[in-house]
């Protein structure tokens, strides 16, 4: 960042100004306080970057993977030893409370961990004599320069999904940070430099539609990693994939939680309360959706009522707060919006159901932790991603039946149940239509070693992110056939 506080790029190892005119403030969703101005970079821009990441290519991919982690095992103690400074820029420009930001900090280094152990998940595999003297083998490659595209809600630990193991196997990179959240990656950048990491191997380069545009165009960048709404996924997708590069594109989410009878009311509401007010409802992963079965209806929708009703709300950075603002105040009248329709649907709002202003941060961004019971299944509550903290609860008469209301939404990023029964529980999982399942576990994130598995419009693509998907999804095989028949041997 320059002196008037314009955020810079940083391409080739420099941190450079934007030749761009287009800027726009990062604002503390806290109380709009203007905490820099962020580039809007142009396609020339990302050419730079483009250009850089490719004349690094080439002697990156032949530093040794065992050489090339290093610079991971550097950064992982750098994030450790700064972790508190990270959190708190997260915290500034994104509004989470601070144990939140370093919950997700601690994520992020648990994905470069995994990283450093990339050459072992890179060796290839062979086949001895697939026909006589001649022998077949199996090695993997760098794909090439690869581009990250990321959304404004885990700017420490989204990025980290893909740039440890895209470095690690031999590729280089641009990173374009949500623009709305741009700080906490310049600060990453920072640390990253304190590695040693040469000139060229990770390039950033802020901006918005067009720098991605740029970025989905550009012949050089062979793929694309991405995270955001499905709406902004299925562009990234359907652009990148028609210029011929590899992409996976992470959307949106609606989490279901179906609660059985004999779920421990105490237990389960704790839970099932974190995942939904948790980053103020700004969770890919957050239950945003309760389906009760029989009679866990009444008890449950008590709790949650109650539950939603002492969470506090309030400034991020200050201690005993639960929920901290949304985004930006644009954020916040589209959640209240979505919680008036409650009435076109006959649905009862049982607690929060507005903006409210926290003493001492009128301009806040908040919004009450809102539960509104007996939501039409097929209505707007429980068919759209409100990302706020809203719980809608439909109840079911048994479990086929929640399974049923669970499948006919359109995304499939996560899916739970809270139960004492082994046999429901097996059912659940065996026949919901998502790829990450919690089973008495409000957030089910996998752990760095297991693909973020989203299913249907929650992800566009073929492999995930982390662990081995990122390792197919990061290199290109060569299958090598050679022959050396023994007729050939000679005596040296
Ligand atoms: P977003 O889609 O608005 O933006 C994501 C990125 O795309 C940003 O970098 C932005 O600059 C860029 N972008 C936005 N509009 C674009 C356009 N028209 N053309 C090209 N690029 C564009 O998402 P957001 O509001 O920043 O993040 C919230 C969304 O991300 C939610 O839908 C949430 O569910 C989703 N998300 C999903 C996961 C997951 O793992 N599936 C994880 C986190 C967030």
């Amino acid at each position: 960042m320059n002196k008037t506080n314009h955020i810079e790029n940083y391409i080739n190892g420099k941190w450079t100004a934007s030749t761009s005119t287009d800027h726009m403030e990062v604002i503390n969703p806290v109380n709009q306080d203007i905490l820099a101005k962020v580039p809007l970079s142009n396609k020339k821009e990302m050419g730079h970057a483009v250009d850089a990441a490719t004349s690094a290519l080439n002697d990156w991919r032949d530093t040794p993977a065992t050489e090339r982690i290093q610079y991971l095992f550097k950064l992982k103690t750098l994030f450790e030893e700064n972790i508190d400074e990270l959190a708190r820029t997260i915290t500034l420009e994104c509004g989470k409370t601070l144990a939140e930001s370093k919950g997700e900090l601690q994520r992020a280094i648990e994905n470069i961990e995994v990283a450093c152990g990339i050459p072992t998940m890179l060796m290839g595999s062979n086949l001895e004599n697939i026909a006589r003297g001649i022998d077949e083998h199996m090695i993997r490659q760098p794909i090439g320069v690869v581009g990250i595209i990321t959304p404004f809600n885990f700017p420490g630990m989204i990025p980290f999904w893909f740039l440890p193991y895209a470095i690690a196997c031999g590729n280089t990179c641009i990173i374009k940070p949500s623009e709305k959240v741009p700080l906490t990656m310049v600060f990453a950048m920072h640390l990253l430099e304190q590695t040693g990491l040469p000139k060229g191997i990770v390039n950033l380069v802020n901006g918005g539609k067009e720098t991605v545009d740029a970025m989905l165009d550009h012949p050089q960048i062979k793929a694309i990693s991405f995270v955001g709404s499905s709406q902004v996924a299925k562009y990234i997708y359907s652009r990148g994939a028609a210029n011929g590069k590899r992409v996976q594109a992470q959307g949106g989410a609606k989490n279901p939680v179906v609660v059985m009878p004999d779920a421990d009311p105490e237990v389960s509401t704790k839970i099932i309360v974190d995942s939904a007010f948790g980053c103020a409802g700004q969770r890919c992963l957050a239950n945003s959706l309760v389906i009760t079965v029989g009679e866990a209806h009444k008890p449950f929708s008590e709790a949650l009522c109650e539950a939603a009703s002492t969470r506090v709300l309030g400034c991020g950075l200050d201690e005993d707060v639960h929920v901290g603002p949304v985004i930006s105040p644009e954020s916040k009248d589209r959640i209240t919006s979505f919680i008036e329709s409650a009435h076109t649907e006959s649905a009862n709002v049982i607690a929060g159901g507005k903006a409210v202003t926290v003493k001492g941060y009128a301009k806040g961004n908040f919004v009450a932790p809102t539960v509104i019971d007996n939501i039409d299944p097929q209505g707007i509550i429980a068919t759209s991603e409100i990302f706020g903290p809203v719980l809608g609860i439909i109840p079911a008469d048994n479990l086929d039946q929640a399974i049923q209301i669970v499948n006919q939404g359109k995304y499939g990023n996560m899916g739970c149940i809270f139960t004492n029964s082994g046999p429901a529980a097996r059912k659940f999982r065996n026949q919901v239509d998502a790829g990450n399942i919690g089973i008495n576990i409000g957030v089910a994130a996998p752990m760095a070693f297991f693909p973020f598995s989203g299913w249907n419009e929650s992800f566009y693509g073929d492999l995930h992110a982390q662990g081995s998907h990122a390792i197919e999804f990061y290199t290109q095989t060569k299958v090598i056939a050679e022959r050396w028949p023994k007729e050939w041997s000679r005596t040296f």
